[in-house]
């Protein structure tokens, strides 16, 4: 399936965005014997090298793609900060061309532009993009994370959500198991499949629902999940809603409709718009900062290599709980919380 981004976005020209990639810097490449069209976009290397992965999807136009690069850049740098890494954040974007291409070639050239960055950027695997392409480009760079013997982030970006998961409910019920809690899943692809093993492991009853049916029925056989249609997980009675398929799923209409006490999912910018932390938070619902919940696969990414020896899946029970904690003490969403200490660490 190729992923692509149709709408171009109400956004003003080029240079009236620039302000989102703050005081760092977006390069842009254009190789005409390839057909690579890609940008790279750095926002902070204060803590280290920045780290990011690479999209390659179809966009509408040059304009929609670097806005892409320089939100989800910044974006890498606040999950980074926050988690404890030694690395700033960054994002490659390829624009898929909409003739066929020689995809050896693209990734060949993607690999010598990442380095030309010379160091400053280390790419790795996102939407549209897998191990085989990371070997190839790294044929022509050093900086890169996600290789075939890095392996796949996404079963410690699972366990990282399963820790989050345990810290909510310890903050929000006062309880260290997760015995008899009700779990409701959307979204049991690659990370949602393998958190609902560790929850299924734990004790956890599980409620399931995914648009592919094949991801449904291996929770069902497995885990004796119940499978609910996608258009009733957000407001199933639940006392942990995990959010593991898409982003902006929690809006004006969805909000009133949820029937759960935590939120803690591994999908990507999960609000809508930021304010909606304060909606969740009226609803007296705990909303897990799903960005540093889903830092598992980036703490795995980096310590394969060996960017990171210090920082564990396991210390996002701790991260989380200092958000917690200080979100209660400032009667502030946790959202918020985890906005200010990320920029307190990105100095
Ligand atoms: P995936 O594509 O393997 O799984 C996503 C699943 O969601 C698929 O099974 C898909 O069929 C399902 N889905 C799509 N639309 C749906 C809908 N409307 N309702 C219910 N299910 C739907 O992706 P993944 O790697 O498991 O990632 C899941 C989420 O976690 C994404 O938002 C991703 O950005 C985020 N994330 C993943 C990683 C990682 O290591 N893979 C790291 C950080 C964040």
């Amino acid at each position: 399936m190729t992923v692509a981004i149709h709408h171009d976005i109400d956004l003003p020209p080029i240079q009236d965005m620039l302000h989102i990639i703050e005081s760092g810097d977006v390069h842009i490449k254009r190789d005409e014997e390839s057909g690579l069209l890609s940008i790279i976009a750095v926002h902070s290397t204060k803590r280290g090298p920045a780290m990011g992965g690479c999209r390659c999807i179809r966009y509408p136009n040059l304009r929609t793609a670097v806005y892409d690069a320089m939100r989800l850049a910044k974006g890498m740098s606040y999950k980074t900060a926050i988690s404890g890494l030694p690395l700033g954040g960054a994002k490659g974007v390829i624009i898929l061309p909409d003739e066929p291409v020689d995809r050896t070639k693209l990734f060949e050239a993607y690999g010598r532009f990442v380095d030309s960055i010379g160091g400053r950027y280390i790419t790795a695997m996102d939407s549209g993009t897998c191990n085989a392409d990371m070997d190839v480009l790294s044929r022509y760079t050093d900086h890169c994370a996600s290789r075939t013997e890095h392996g796949n982030p996404a079963p410690a970006t699972a366990h990282g959500a399963f820790v989050g998961i345990k810290a909510a409910v310890k903050f929000k019920l006062d309880r260290d198991d997760l015995a008899g809690l009700t779990v409701a899943i959307q979204g049991v692809g690659n990370v949602g499949y393998n958190l609902a093993k560790h929850l299924h492991d734990a004790g956890a009853k599980l409620i399931v629902s995914d648009v592919n049916a094949t991801n449904v029925d291996r929770c069902v056989s497995e885990f004796h999940a119940e499978a609910v249609p996608i258009e009733d997980i957000l407001s199933v009675e639940c006392d942990v809603l995990s959010p593991n398929a898409l982003g902006a799923i929690f809006t004006e209409e969805t909000v009133p409709t949820l029937q759960t006490k935590i939120i803690a999912g591994a999908a990507n910018n999960q609000l809508m718009k930021a304010h909606l932390c304060n909606d969740i938070a009226k609803r007296d619902i705990l909303f897990a900062p799903d960005y540093v919940v889903n830092a598992g696969g980036v703490i795995h990414a980096a310590a394969a290599i060996g960017k990171n020896d210090t920082v564990t899946t396991d210390d996002i029970y701790d991260n989380l709980m200092e958000i917690f904690k200080r979100a209660a003490h400032e009667d502030a969403p946790p959202a918020q919380v985890a906005h200010e200490i990320a920029l307190e660490r990105l100095g």
